[in-house]
């Protein structure tokens, strides 16, 4: 962050404020963990704090220390909207752009409040006054412990923090194996641990969730999966049919796209789900080496994300996507398989 938007921060917060916490819609670890995380610190430090997600969010990240405060967007709208009106601040984590957080969008494109971000997404916009942006990243959490610390309160953090913060750096990351995972990212964490941050509580609660009916659609996945051999590519595809028929549950479909990364000589893998009630085919993009997925979605499905792992979306039904998406490959070939 560089040093006039860190002495904004600065002065901004030298007063208690009313501030409004949000993450991007569908929120995953990192954006829940870092947005938490935020809150505690903020509420410590003398603020009249609030996190409103645009969205639910799946139940194995509702353990989290202060989960049950915050406020879903679309349950309940009203106070979201009065309080997004009322902040003298707002932070959004975990996305740099106001169309990631769906219907909430219109709200805060109109709100008047001073904006920080603080993200490690590619190519953000600029809607924000404040901007801590860096995609050498390895998440957002990382980035709210350095952002405490520039701020000079790194001994503030606690066990409900470091638990949240820890959490996000480890879903991000794949449990710290992803290329973005520094020696620096494993200083955080053991600092975290010496906070209170309980690692093998966390992986528990995050990664041994699975219900029977969550291992079927699993099932499903991999035997609907297609590899094309020739462009190094493994999708696959999951419809509204298949999710009702295994009683999906929000978050289920979390990490399936990986395993098209676990097959042998594989570096693009590709999962499409579709949504029935929003009209649309939600894709994960993943891959390894220099193929950035960032692009693929940015260029192909009106989305985005990092090199390695990015999101968009499809207007089409499941058998015109995958077709389009199959005529996209030739001409990323050598590039897929050099
Ligand atoms: P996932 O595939 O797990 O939903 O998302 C992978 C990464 O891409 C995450 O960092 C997520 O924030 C980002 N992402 C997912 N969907 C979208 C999208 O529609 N637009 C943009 N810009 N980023 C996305
Ligand atoms: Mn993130």
């Amino acid at each position: 962050m560089n040093f006039e938007h860190l002495n904004a921060l600065k002065e901004l917060l030298s007063s208690p404020k009313r501030i409004a916490i949000i993450p991007h819609k569908n929120p995953d670890g990192d954006a829940i963990g870092s947005t938490l995380a935020l809150w505690h610190y903020l509420q410590l430090k003398g603020h009249e704090a609030t996190v409103i997600s645009p969205n639910d969010y799946p139940k194995f990240l509702k353990w989290m220390p202060g989960a049950n405060e915050i406020l879903n967007f679309e349950r309940e709208n009203t106070e979201s909207k009065e309080c997004i009106k009322q902040a003298e601040v707002i932070f959004t984590l975990d996305f740099n752009h106001l169309g990631r957080v769906g219907q909430m969008t219109e709200n805060l494109e109109s709100a008047e409040a001073t904006f920080v971000m603080v993200d490690h997404h590619q190519q953000p916009s600029d809607y924000a006054k404040i901007m801590y942006s860096d995609v050498a990243m390895s998440s957002t959490c990382e980035m709210v412990y350095k952002l405490i610390s520039l701020l000079g309160d790194v001994e503030v953090i606690n066990a409900e923090m470091a638990n949240c913060i820890y959490t996000g750096i480890m879903t991000d990351t794949g449990s710290f194996k992803f290329k973005a995972t520094t020696s620096d990212t494993h200083r955080v964490i053991a600092d975290l641990m010496d906070k209170g941050a309980e690692n093998t509580e966390i992986h528990h609660r995050i990664y041994d969730t699975n219900s029977p009916s969550r291992l079927h659609l699993l099932g499903c996945a991999l035997e609907n999966m297609v590899i094309l051999e020739e462009f190094s590519t493994a999708y696959t595809t999951l419809s509204q049919e298949e999710l009702d028929r295994y009683n999906y549950q929000k978050g289920d479909t979390e990490g399936l796209v990986n395993y098209g990364l676990t097959l042998e000589g594989i570096r693009f893998a590709v999962i499409f789900i579709e949504n029935k009630e929003e009209g649309i085919l939600k894709i994960s993009f993943r891959s390894v080496g220099d193929f950035s997925v960032n692009d693929f979605a940015r260029n192909h499905f009106e989305g985005g994300g990092h090199t390695n792992a990015a999101g968009g979306k499809s207007n089409k039904n499941i058998s015109e996507t995958t077709a389009y998406f199959k005529s996209l490959l030739p001409r990323y070939q050598k590039e897929l398989t050099q």
